[in-house]
């Protein structure tokens, strides 16, 4: 057995173990009736494809079993539904879920694309304006991107370059904001209002960051860190559940219960800081 192949074999029987003690703690349950309950489950997708590096990657297959699970049990909405819930009338939320993709993978429109047609699933896509490519590379071309904007799938700024905006000056913070969503709002002729954070745990974005976005005149923005949205969540720095490639069928549906809220804690800026300054990130 390969060392990534062993990692991944580990990542998965952790989160298996982390669910049944979650659940049968009662964790699950109280954080259910807190948040997953009433509050706004955002999804986050990487690449869609049987390449199963990295480790965000989920198979296509893997991919329409998590569709239909949820077309059963839950009510997908589109980011700007959500928002507009967020601000106006929390109780439409219910059971909602939002789907979302960051860095605009090709494999996103070959693998995820046909799947949420067929299920009528509205979903969000945020790119990085300098990785759009022409057909055929890893990353979405104009052309693919204008195809599925006319069928429900919209697009935000994941920024020009995908830096870590915390590790960038003001000025450069300013320019990957603002350049993202001019040369987006040019290429796609509409008006970008989303924004998804780099990597987007707490030590990726700040205050003054989130100052930036929204005087930019973006409507919100979806961080990374886990967990799901209540009824104060800030628009700003949306929470969002990770789908890995280490998830396995019964963890994905535990994590939409909430059985995994508990590992928002990698999230935090503690945390971070000493994992990179550990791993030597
Ligand atoms: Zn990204």
């Amino acid at each position: 057995m390969t060392s990534l192949s062993l990692r991944y074999l580990l990542k998965k029987i952790i989160k298996i173990v982390v669910c049944i003690i979650t659940t049968y703690t009662g964790y699950q349950y109280i954080t259910r009736s807190k948040s997953n309950k009433k509050g706004l489950t955002i999804l986050t997708y990487h690449s869609i494809s049987n390449e199963i590096e990295p480790d965000e990657t989920v198979t296509p297959e893997e991919f329409e079993r998590q569709l239909q699970y949820i077309k059963e049990n839950y009510k997908v909405i589109s980011l700007g539904e959500a928002i507009e819930y967020l601000q106006t009338d929390f109780g439409k939320i219910s059971g909602s879920i939002v789907i979302t993709f960051d860095d605009g993978y090709g494999d996103n429109y070959y693998n995820a694309y046909p799947l949420l047609k067929r299920y009528n699933f509205p979903a969000t896509i945020f790119l990085i304006s300098d990785f759009i490519k022409n057909n055929g590379s890893k990353y979405l071309s104009p052309s693919q991107i204008h195809e599925m904007k006319s069928n429900n799938i919209s697009f935000g700024s994941h920024t020009v370059s995908h830096q870590i905006l915390t590790r960038l000056t003001n000025e450069e913070v300013v320019r990957e904001i603002r350049n993202s969503k001019d040369i987006l709002e040019s290429q796609l002729s509409q008006i970008i209002n989303f924004f998804a954070y780099p990597v987007g745990t707490r030590a990726d974005f700040d205050d003054a960051i989130m100052e930036i976005v929204k005087a930019r005149k973006y409507t919100c923005a979806c961080s990374n860190i886990y967990g799901m949205n209540g009824e104060n969540a800030d628009i700003f720095a949306l929470k969002r559940i990770g789908i890995e490639t280490t998830d396995s069928f019964f963890v994905f549906k535990k994590k939409l219960e909430g059985a995994l809220n508990i590992m928002s804690f990698k999230d935090t800026r503690f945390f971070q800081k000493l994992k990179r300054i550990f791993f030597k990130l």
